[in-house]
């Protein structure tokens, strides 16, 4: 307990924290279904499938300076989980875009990221099969305030993970809001000390519990090839995409924890960590055990051409 605050105020306080700081000036505005409301009014039935069955598929797009990055590539991703689950697309792609700047907007977002997720939406009653023709998919958007979300500290020292054994569904290319097991992953992590888990399935690593994994060796870039055993990070396309284009060699293939162990350097890619650098896993140093010359490099390369291309 803090001295002089009451439970109110505490409260308040975590509030606060949990929303960039934002929470107890400022209530934020929230999209539900083509309505802009106040957080605390927004509302979503009991019987959406979104609740009852995961049945639903999200998007993080990060904001720098008020712009979207990436959106179109989060865009392309959201409507290709939607069409892998036989789930109707909404909006227009204007739509999309008109909401997330309707949002940055209302809510003066600085930096931060606009979370979007549709669902199949609420049939009436619980059941199995995938409701009539014509059920309306729910689509909810809200902010995230991260003031100085591209100066992270963290990005100075690097996290520090475990390996954990990858025990998700074989699905996970689609981006569903089943989060339960990268949610106990990260519990994980935290509950011995350390900032994230790269999940291992048949011996190699497949990609931490919200992130893209790599290493570097010998100069090339080394992370697993596109398939159903991973999201295909849209901030990994634009990081590999940034890599060729400076001539860096890159290696689509898996590895193991042991041979990232012996790396010269380790990394993770995600929409709204960009490029941070890994310096430990398993208690084993990465190279010097300080974040490498190619993270820091992609880094910078990565934020640089983002904003230029944001939106
Ligand atoms: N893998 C997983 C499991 C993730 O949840 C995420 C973040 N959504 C990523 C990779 C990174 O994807 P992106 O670069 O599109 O954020």
């Amino acid at each position: 307990m803090v001295a002089g605050l009451d439970d109110a105020a505490l409260w308040a306080q975590d509030h606060a924290d949990a929303r960039g700081n934002q929470g107890d000036i400022m209530t934020r505005t929230v999209y539900v279904n083509g309505d802009y409301l106040p957080e605390d009014q927004a509302t979503v039935s009991i019987f959406d499938r979104g609740f009852l069955m995961a049945d639903g598929v999200y998007e993080v797009v990060s904001v720098l300076d008020g712009k979207l990055l990436d959106f179109e590539g989060h865009l392309v991703r959201l409507k290709r989980s939607l069409n892998e689950l036989a789930m109707d697309n909404p909006l227009s792609d204007d739509d999309y875009l008109a909401a997330f700047r309707g949002l940055v907007e209302r809510n003066a977002l600085a930096d931060g990221l606009v979370y979007l997720q549709v669902t199949r939406g609420n049939p009436g009653d619980r059941d199995f099969a995938y409701p009539a023709a014509g059920t309306r998919p729910t689509v909810v958007m809200f902010t995230q305030a991260k003031p100085g979300l591209a100066d992270n500290p963290a990005a100075q020292t690097g996290w520090r993970v475990i390996s954990i054994e990858d025990q998700r569904w074989s699905r996970r290319d689609i981006k569903t809001v089943q989060l339960l097991y990268p949610s106990m992953a990260k519990m994980e992590a935290k509950a011995q000390g350390v900032d994230d888990a790269w999940m291992v399935e048949d011996g190699v690593v497949t990609e931490g519990t919200s992130n893209n994994a790599y290493i570097v060796r010998n100069g090339a870039i080394v992370t697993r090839a596109l398939s159903n055993d991973i999201l295909h990070g849209i901030t990994r396309a634009a990081v590999l995409r940034f890599a060729a284009e400076a001539q860096m060699q890159v290696e689509e293939r898996s590895f193991t924890i042991a041979e990232a162990q012996a790396a010269d350097e380790a990394f993770i890619t995600s929409a709204s960590a960009f490029v941070m650098p890994v310096v430990e896993i398993d208690g084993a140093a990465i190279g010097t055990g300080q974040v490498g010359p190619v993270a820091r490099r992609l880094r910078e390369i990565y934020l640089e051409e983002s904003r230029k291309a944001a939106i």
